[in-house]
């Protein structure tokens, strides 16, 4: 008999999340992390969890995703800074309005709570925000979260109940049930879950791109802002698929620190900080709120995000009957973690979840580029 019913390879938030729901389910798992457990872009990620409705497919998934962080807030230690501040989209002009009652629409008809806010309300629910703004949707029901200590949760209990976690060995195959490691050495399972983020070393046919974040956090600032701020126009930043962009996105956090996003680049991959993009992010969100400019910031990093061709993750099975990927979170790997596991699940066992795992699975990415050929 193979030693773990299943090897789980990175422990980010998705592979953690994943060790959880199948060590829940009693199966023998393995969890390997070369580096730091959620050491990577699940430590640069601003925790905010967002219904998202981009695409019915993310809708469905960022919604179940979202009642699952819900369902767990009572379970999750106080360190996960789990705070239902709910969103607020911020809509500039007339035009954003419009997209405001379509956007409340969309979660009605998806039963998500949502309110409308005119220009009074938006200033009565955040005084911060400039003067001039035509109003905004209040999504009360998102929250943040302090990502690491989320991941390491799902991975403590996923321990608990048996996990084995092998830290320090940087597997180079994974095909056919077996791992092979760096030093030679070999670890078979029934199934492999590759949960590598931006790496793609060990499925190189993905089409996974990193795209690169800058985040900056304040010094303690209690009361300043209260929800997670986000400008109507994200997506269009979220979805520019060739240019760099800068979208108005500030979180409180428990601490009372603010942490201000965001940043996208393609094409990018030094670590380190760009002047520039900070400048036109910062300068964004001192447009929205000039009061951010009076603060004193503490520290600045970057991080990337794996963008997939269709925005949507990559969750499922593989042309190899024994390997499955959980990959290509772009920026909602935190939101989406705790679905994406349930979905891995329902391809392992059977287990029923309440959307279509097809508009997931990877070879979607392939059969698009069949029939565009
Ligand atoms: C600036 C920024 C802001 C963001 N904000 C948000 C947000 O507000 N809300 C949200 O939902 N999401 C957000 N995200 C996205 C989110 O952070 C990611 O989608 C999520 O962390 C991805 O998790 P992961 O486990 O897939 O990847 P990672 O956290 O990158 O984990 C992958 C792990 O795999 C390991 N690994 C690499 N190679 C191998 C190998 N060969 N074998 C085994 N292991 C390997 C790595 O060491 C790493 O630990 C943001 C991202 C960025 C960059």
């Amino acid at each position: 008999m193979k030693p773990f019913d299943v090897v789980i390879l990175g422990a980010g938030i998705v592979g953690s999340a994943c060790a959880y729901e199948c060590a829940l389910a009693g199966m023998r798992v393995a969890v390997v992390e070369p580096a730091v457990p959620a050491g990577a872009a699940s430590a640069a990620g601003m925790g905010h969890l967002v219904v998202m409705d981009d695409s019915e497919a993310q809708l469905a998934l960022s919604h179940f995703s979202r009642e699952l962080w819900r369902e767990l807030r009572e379970a999750l230690p106080q360190t996960v800074e789990y705070e239902e501040c709910g969103t607020l989209w911020v809509a500039a002009d007339a035009e954003e309005m419009e997209e405001v009652l379509a956007k409340q629409q969309r979660y009605a008809n998806s039963g998500i709570a949502s309110e409308m806010l005119d220009e009074r309300a938006l200033l009565e629910a955040e005084p911060g925000l400039r003067h001039g703004l035509a109003g905004g949707l209040r999504v009360p029901q998102d929250g943040v979260i302090y990502p690491p200590t989320a991941a390491g949760y799902f991975l403590s209990v996923a321990q608990q109940r048996g996990a084995q976690l092998i830290q320090g060995k940087r597997p180079v195959r994974a095909a056919e049930g077996e791992v092979v490691f760096e030093d030679g050495s070999r670890l078979s399972a029934g199934w492999i879950v590759i949960a590598t983020g931006t790496d793609t070393s060990l499925c190189p046919w993905l089409k996974i791109q990193p795209r690169k974040g800058h985040l900056v956090i304040t010094d303690r600032y209690p009361g300043v802002v209260r929800h997670q701020l986000v400008e109507l126009g994200y997506l269009k930043s979220a979805h520019s698929v060739s240019t760099d962009s800068v979208a108005f996105n500030v979180q409180p956090r428990k601490t009372g620190q603010l942490l201000i996003g965001s940043s996208r680049q393609y094409g990018e991959l030094k670590r380190k900080a760009d002047p520039e993009m900070l400048r036109r992010m910062l300068d964004r969100a001192v447009e929205y709120m000039p009061s951010l400019k009076q603060l004193s910031v503490v520290r600045v990093w970057t991080g990337f995000r794996a963008a997939t061709p269709d925005k949507l993750p990559l969750i499922g099975p593989t042309p190899d009957s024994t390997v499955l990927v959980a990959m290509g979170f772009e920026g909602l790997g935190i939101t989406n973690a705790p679905g994406a596991a349930k979905l891995v699940l329902h391809h392992l066992t059977g287990a029923a979840v309440p959307m279509d795992p097809m508009a997931f699975l990877p070879s979607r990415v392939a059969r698009a580029e069949a029939v565009h050929a």
